[in-house]
């Protein structure tokens, strides 16, 4: 993980130590000396975190972390605040400052490589997300990519395994403020419910007797259903080694005991915020790929999805030995529409021509627009017989009922022409099935509109 941190401290010695360590992990460092130049570093430079000190000069941490966290350009950067040994008030003032973590002085390398680590994982994620709204924004989408949002900051759901009745009482009061906590003592019925549940994080208090809280952590790790979850664990001051493995094993972060109730609330947000990031670039992709094969105007899919899909459905009913039909329909005299009502009310038609169709065919049929004022549904499983009737439905449900233009609240006369084929013997590919129905189609235009032809 490459990534540009800067290091804000007024005292050189410090700076210099810091700055050692990073670079040691090949981290990118900017140093500051004081709150005034780390502003305008942030301002200037792509920076991915801040390690701030507390105490300076002139402006203090707190209240550079206030100007960072309020500039609109600077604050999506992590901010990690260096305080003194034991100064909870401190971390009060930090948390409503906007700081996302905090490191005790004198820094331990293991927390400060193990707290910027986990803190840009989460950049990354976020800085996708806002990557992606950018594009959605640009190509005026941002409406159909916002569903996915959902959660933001509101309470967590988080499944707290410890193996004592005090200590789970203090940790559900520190987070009362952010999550919802389920508590639970044993560790094995954890794994179901942590399987069962739409948990956001696990944390795992190492203070059972006779069992290896790695273990758990382990198992979470390997099922496919809690692959994803955050798992924070909680482990005795010293326990390095405890630390190490379980960061090797994938656990996302840990605290040290005596647990401070401010530590634990930003690490606990930190590791849900990233769940959530997580979600919702799943989502992004998965609406991504709709998009592309959906037609922006009606919501069908459109002929990409179609050449793409026929042909599984092609193969599949070969195989099976089962029948499959298509229909293509084509509005009659739509240019009319367009030349007398204007291109908005042709729009309006399309739109109202699709969702009858929609409404018509089965959930098993695949209904696109195959472009202009042409349609196809795909129907598995149906026989010609079957084919005809759906088309005189539609055909029918198109011309009974007039089509209301919701521009100028007019009501218009609609009809449309069918085709239809069917997969026979002579018929071997999907091609050849589209070409005999659009030759259907044909006929149906030529005989007079508003009619269905099949396929000889
Ligand atoms: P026919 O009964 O023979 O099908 O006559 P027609 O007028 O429907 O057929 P033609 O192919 O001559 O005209 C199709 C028209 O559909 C022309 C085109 O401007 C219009 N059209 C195609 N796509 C859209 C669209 O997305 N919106 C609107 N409003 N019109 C469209
Ligand atoms: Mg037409
Ligand atoms: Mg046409």
């Amino acid at each position: 993980m490459t990534a540009r941190i800067l290091v804000v401290d007024d005292i050189p010695a410090n700076v210099k130590l810091l700055e050692a360590r990073l670079v040691a992990e090949y981290f990118d460092v900017l140093t500051a000396s004081d709150g005034y130049q780390a502003l305008a570093t942030c301002e200037r430079n792509q920076v991915d975190l801040v390690l701030l000190d507390i105490m300076m000069p002139g402006m203090d941490g707190f209240e550079v972390c206030e100007r960072l966290k309020a500039n609109p350009k600077t604050s999506h950067i992590p901010v990690v605040m260096v305080t003194a040994l034991d100064q909870s008030s401190d971390r009060v003032r930090g948390l409503k400052a906007g700081a996302d973590d905090f490191l005790t002085k004198p820094v331990n390398d293991l927390q400060l490589i193990s707290r910027v680590k986990s803190l840009l994982r989460l950049k990354t994620l976020s800085d996708e997300l806002r990557i992606r709204a950018e594009t959605a924004h640009t190509m005026g989408i941002d409406e159909l990519l916002r569903s996915s949002e959902g959660r933001g900051d509101e309470s967590g759901q988080v499944l707290l395994v410890d193996g004592r009745a005090s200590s789970q009482e203090r940790i559900i009061k520190a987070l009362k403020p952010v999550a919802d906590v389920s508590a639970i003592s044993d560790p094995q019925a954890a794994i179901f419910e942590a399987s069962e549940s739409p948990f956001e994080l696990v944390i795992v208090n190492a203070n059972f007797d006779g069992y290896d809280p790695l273990r758990l952590c382990s198992q979470l790790r390997s099922l496919e259903r809690t692959r994803f979850l955050p798992i924070l664990i909680i482990t005795e001051q010293g326990d390095d080694d405890m630390v190490i493995r379980a960061l090797e094993l994938g656990v996302n972060d840990y605290i040290v005991r005596p647990v401070d109730p401010n530590e634990l609330v930003a690490r606990s947000l930190t590791q849900m915020r990233r769940k959530r990031y997580n979600d919702r670039l799943r989502a992004s992709v998965k609406q991504t790929i709709e998009l592309a094969v959906t037609d922006p105007l009606t919501g069908l899919s459109n002929r990409r999805y179609l050449d793409n899909h026929l042909s599984t459905l092609f193969n599949r009913s070969m195989a099976r030995g089962r029948p499959l039909s298509v229909l293509i329909t084509d509005i009659d005299r739509f240019k009319q529409v367009n030349d007398t009502y204007g291109h908005d009310a042709g729009d309006d038609v399309l739109r109202e021509f699709a969702n009858r169709i929609r409404s018509t065919v089965r959930g098993a049929d695949l209904a696109c627009r195959y472009g202009g004022e042409e349609f196809v549904v795909v129907m598995p499983d149906t026989s010609p017989e079957v084919a005809a009737t759906v088309a005189e439905r539609l055909r029918s449900v198109v011309e009974t009922t007039p089509f209301q233009l919701k521009s100028s609240g007019q009501e218009l006369s609609v009809t449309a022409s069918f085709g239809i084929s069917s997969r026979i013997s002579s018929v071997i590919t999907p091609g050849q099935l589209m070409k005999q129905a659009d030759l259907a189609l044909y006929e149906a235009k030529t005989g007079g509109r508003n009619r269905v032809v099949a396929a000889a």
